[in-house]
């Protein structure tokens, strides 16, 4: 019997280890919950994405979308560059067609370029952003505009700040940019220049 007993000892024993081996460590002490929660807290905040959840970055992207101009009427985020001194890769090359701008504008006009085309309607594009030293070089061929020719004061003209256009225009087509241009925020905006249309962020209605 002692001997019997004893084995029923040993494999109570043995159960017990077993048992031991096999639960789960105690839980962590209330200290230690909260620390790690506060870390992951601090964690997660730093990780999650600020746009997710703010309401001024959404702001933000809609006004890239269409662009936004200082009280001079230059666009804000081109102003470090000065009128005519843009680089090349500041601007946005519009569609294929070779000519590039300020990237609002051009976004703009890709979409009426191709809604024109829809509607039938071909419009091409003679000249798009200037320097500075272009314009110089208008200002002695064409003459200033305040002297009744037909260039800016370098420095001044909208094509120095990626924002206007000289489009080559038929009739039919002349009267669909005054019928449909302002939506894209394009205006024919320079008396005696049916084809010098500047782009206006406030106008436009289809972004
Ligand atoms: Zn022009």
């Amino acid at each position: 019997m002692d001997g019997v007993l004893s084995i029923t000892q040993r494999i109570a024993g043995i159960q017990a280890q077993l048992t031991a081996l096999s639960t789960p460590p105690p839980p962590a002490t209330v200290d230690t919950t909260g620390t790690f929660d506060k870390l992951f807290t601090q964690a997660a905040g730093e990780f999650a994405p600020a746009s997710a959840t703010s309401p001024v970055d959404t702001t933000l992207a809609v006004t890239s979308a269409v662009g936004a101009l200082d009280a001079k009427g230059v666009p804000t985020d081109l102003a470090m560059y000065g009128n005519g001194k843009i680089p090349a890769q500041a601007l946005a090359p519009i569609g294929a067609t070779g000519h590039s701008m300020w990237a609002p504008a051009a976004a703009n006009f890709e979409k009426l370029l191709a809604d024109a085309k829809a509607d039938g309607v071909d419009i091409g594009i003679n000249d798009s952003y200037r320097t500075y030293e272009r314009q110089l070089e208008l200002e002695n061929r064409l003459g200033l505009l305040k002297d009744g020719g037909l260039a800016a004061v370098p420095g001044t003209s909208n094509h120095g700040w990626g924002r206007a256009l000289d489009l080559h225009l038929d009739g039919e087509a002349l009267a669909w940019m005054r019928a449909n241009g302002e939506k894209y925020g394009f205006v024919e905006d320079t008396p005696r220049e049916t084809w010098h249309w500047a782009y206006y962020p406030d106008r436009v209605k289809s972004a």
